[in-house]
């Protein structure tokens, strides 16, 4: 049988420690989520029937902070897969240097099988069902694949409705008429698109030369390829859950999300004001995207999907992890083998949670920040904490992962013992 996702990420945290000392105390802390939730959520669906939904919260660690992870609506969603998002969320806020800890939550469900009064509802259902567990104060969820500031909205009035006072902080992500922050949709590809320059500057490649395949084209990956066009990047290949679309020359960026926008699909088109014209592309398997002759690969989808299987398959120089664990362990060490620079997701998608993070300091405080604002501090943060981890790796002569890990090790760490330790205890 293969090896559970948890299992598989907690080998990154095996691998880290071998490279910092901290007190095998913090170690034991960290291999455990502080708590766990599964729910069941009935829904009364639009034909009359009831239909039993299970749904999940993990709250992995909060020594540094408020817990804060997505919410993610998928068929495969398990407490495996949460609790592994949970524990990189974890991870994700100390190397990006916010003052939470991580958390994640999800339902397995299909929602393009649901009408959206349907989604409505078990959306609010989800909140009755784990209001005792979330607070602004204790455990803050945002969205994550297949949920969006529509879904958000429904979840902070559904936790004001329960709590009887109107509590933006409790979600983030939401629409900015209650509470939600400029700039939160594009927070996650801004800070990908930041990483991506610092190290595309740093091995002197510059955008004109340098092709991109992009596998998923939602909320993260449509707008990281739209930064990366008008940056001048050639981005060549964009994929979604149906496959894959391929022009060498590079794609029209912004007409493939118009026509995305318009026909809920992707195309090689060309569009002029409404009227777009297919233009040359070849069609591609997601599989195929992988493997492509580019200099810069961005898996934007799911996680597991560069494995032992096609690992030694990837021809790109560079990988940026935009989705969540999309790489797993074993590809790590053939990838590594083969000279292709890893660049972990704990670092080029943390942009998400550093603008969520500003969001709730926004809601807390009732003073609300312009766009400018937002993504200049963004872009210090993405910059400043990215140029630490490749420093690290360079010192200790690690890949950019483990530097990742070590460098968000460091400040858990400090935290964790913070709090006492058996040698401080020990002291007479
Ligand atoms: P989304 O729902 O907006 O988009 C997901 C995209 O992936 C869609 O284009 C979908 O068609 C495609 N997809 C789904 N299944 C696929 C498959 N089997 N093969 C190829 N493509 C597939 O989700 P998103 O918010 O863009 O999130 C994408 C990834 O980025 C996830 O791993 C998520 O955890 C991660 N992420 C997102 C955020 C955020 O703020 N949105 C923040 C951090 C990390």
């Amino acid at each position: 049988m293969s090896q559970s996702l948890f299992a598989d990420a907690m080998t990154r945290l095996d691998k880290a420690l071998q490279h910092v000392s901290i007190s095998p105390e913090a170690i034991e802390r960290l291999r455990y989520p502080k708590a766990s939730l599964s729910v069941s959520i009935p829904v009364r669906l639009d034909s009359g029937e009831l239909k039993v939904f299970q749904g999940y919260r993990v709250r992995y660690d909060d020594t540094r902070g408020p817990t804060k992870g997505g919410i993610r609506y998928h068929p495969n969603v398990s407490l495996d897969e949460v609790q592994s998002l949970a524990f990189w969320m974890t991870f994700k806020c100390a190397a990006i240097g916010i003052p939470f800890g991580g958390a994640k939550g999800g339902i397995a469900v299909n929602p393009k099988a649901l009408s959206r009064m349907e989604l409505e509802r078990l959306s609010r259902g989800y909140i009755d069902a784990i209001a005792d567990f979330i607070g602004p104060d204790t455990d803050i969820p945002a969205p994550d694949v297949y949920t969006n500031a529509t879904i958000m909205g429904w979840m902070m009035d559904q936790y004001s409705i329960i709590s009887r006072r109107f509590s933006p902080a409790v979600v983030t992500g939401k629409p900015t008429a209650i509470g939600g922050s400029l700039g939160r949709e594009t927070a996650t590809a801004m800070g990908a698109y930041f990483v991506i320059r610092s190290l595309m500057t740093k091995h002197q490649k510059l955008p004109q030369v340098t092709t991109v395949a992009i596998q998923g084209f939602g909320n993260a990956g449509a707008v990281l390829a739209q930064l990366l066009y008008e940056a001048g990047y050639k981005v060549v290949a964009v994929s979604d859950s149906k496959g894959a679309i391929y022009n060498p020359q590079g794609l029209d960026i912004p007409s493939v999300r118009a026509y995305q926008q318009a026909h809920k699909g992707i195309e090689a088109v060309y569009c002029e004001e409404s009227v777009c014209n297919l233009g040359d592309r070849q069609l591609l398997t997601n599989s195929e995207l992988l493997t492509l002759d580019v200099d810069v690969l961005v898996p934007a989808a799911l996680e597991n999907q560069i494995t032992l299987a096609n690992a030694h398959e990837v021809k790109a120089k560079f990988i940026f992890e935009v989705a969540n664990g999309p790489v797993n362990s074993a590809a790590d060490l053939i990838l590594q083998q083969n000279g292709v620079c890893v660049v972990p997701d704990i670092l080029v998608n943390s942009g998400g949670v550093t603008v969520s993070y500003f969001e709730w300091l926004q809601n807390r405080s009732g003073l609300y920040w312009s766009l400018e604002d937002i993504n200049q501090r963004l872009q210090e943060k993405m910059e400043a904490e990215t140029s630490q981890i490749i420093d690290l790796a360079e010192e200790l002569s690690l890949s950019l992962r483990t530097a990742a890990y070590v460098h968000a090790l460091k400040r858990l760490a400090a935290a964790i013992e913070a709090k006492g330790t058996q040698q401080y205890f020990a002291q007479s």
